[in-house]
């Protein structure tokens, strides 16, 4: 990935840090959650976003007025540049393509969808960097 600052492909995702999950933009203070590539496998990463989709979908399920899910985006401030640069400290990326694949979260999205009577749009955009 590219550094903003030096712009050269040297950026990188760091072995463990912070995720944030947003539906339709909107978050939730706890749709949060770590993640540690030396300690956790594909498959655990894949439970706890399971379980952090299917707690933001069960709330927004008890709006009034559900509009279906039309975007979806996980981001991450923890990347650091080989080259040594200092970050701007509000950069958030996407790690959809990096630790996630869309065709995962597609499958994570319909099944919480169907669970709490959500409208899945068919072209719901997944932002990656
Ligand atoms: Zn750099």
């Amino acid at each position: 990935m590219y550094c903003p600052v030096c712009l050269n492909n040297t950026l990188s995702l760091k072995d463990h840090g912070v995720l944030k999950i947003e539906i339709n933009t909107k978050h939730r203070d706890n749709n949060i959650f770590l993640y540690d590539l030396k300690k956790e496998s594909e498959l655990d990463l894949h439970v706890n976003l399971q379980n952090k989709v299917d707690d933001f979908l069960r709330w927004y399920s008890s709006f009034q007025n559900k509009e279906p899910i039309k975007s979806f985006t996980i981001f991450s401030q923890d990347f650091s540049c080989s080259g040594g640069c200092s970050l701007p400290v509000n950069l958030n990326l996407s790690v959809i393509g990096i630790l996630f694949q869309e065709d995962d979260i597609y499958e994570i999205l319909a099944e919480g969808c169907a669970k709490y009577g959500l409208e899945l749009d068919n072209d719901v955009e997944m932002i990656t960097s």
